[in-house]
C-alpha cells in the first residue's frame, strides 16, 4: 500500500505528508513540559513563545526548500505542521508572538474562540487547503 502511494503520490509528498502529521504537536512539546503528580506544572520554555513564533517555521520551510531532496521534504513538513498548529492556537484568545518570539499578539481585544474549539472545521480547512495547494503545485498531473 505504502509503495503505491509513494508511486501515485511521489516519496517526496509522502515525506512531508507523514512528518507534518506527526509535526501538528511540535510546538507545544518542544516547549518541554514538565509534570508534577500528572499535571503539566511547567515547561523549560515559556507557553506560546519561541516554538509557536511563524517566522521560525517559516525559515525551515525555506530551508527546507533550498536544501530539496528528503530531508527538504521532512524540514517542510515540520514548518507545515507546526505552523498549522500555531494557525489553530492564532484565534485563542492568548494569542501567539507574531512578530517577536516573546510578545503575543491575540486577534481582537478576546480572541475568537477558546482553544479546543472548532478543531474538526479547523481540521478539515487545512486538508482541503493543502490540498489546493498540492494540486496547484502540479500535483498527479
Ligand atoms: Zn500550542
Amino acid at each position: 500500500m505504502a509503495a503505491a502511494m509513494a508511486r501515485l503520490l511521489g516519496l517526496p509528498e509522502l515525506v512531508a505528508a507523514a512528518v507534518a502529521t506527526f509535526s501538528v504537536t511540535l510546538p507545544d512539546w518542544a516547549e518541554i513540559p514538565y509534570y508534577r503528580n500528572g499535571v503539566r506544572a511547567g515547561s523549560l520554555i515559556a507557553h506560546r513563545t519561541l516554538t509557536h513564533w511563524p517566522i521560525l517555521w517559516l525559515i525551515v520551510a525555506i530551508w527546507g526548500a533550498y536544501e530539496g531532496g528528503l530531508l527538504g521534504s521532512a524540514m517542510l513538513g515540520v514548518a507545515m505542521g507546526a505552523m498549522t498548529h500555531i494557525l489553530g492556537d492564532a484565534p485563542n484568545p492568548m494569542g501567539i508572538p507574531w512578530l517577536w518570539p516573546t510578545q503575543r499578539i491575540r486577534i481582537g481585544r478576546k480572541g475568537w474562540w477558546k482553544s479546543g474549539t472548532h478543531e474538526p472545521f479547523m481540521a478539515l480547512a487545512f486538508a482541503a487547503l493543502g490540498f489546493v495547494i498540492w494540486r496547484l503545485a502540479g500535483g498527479m498531473t
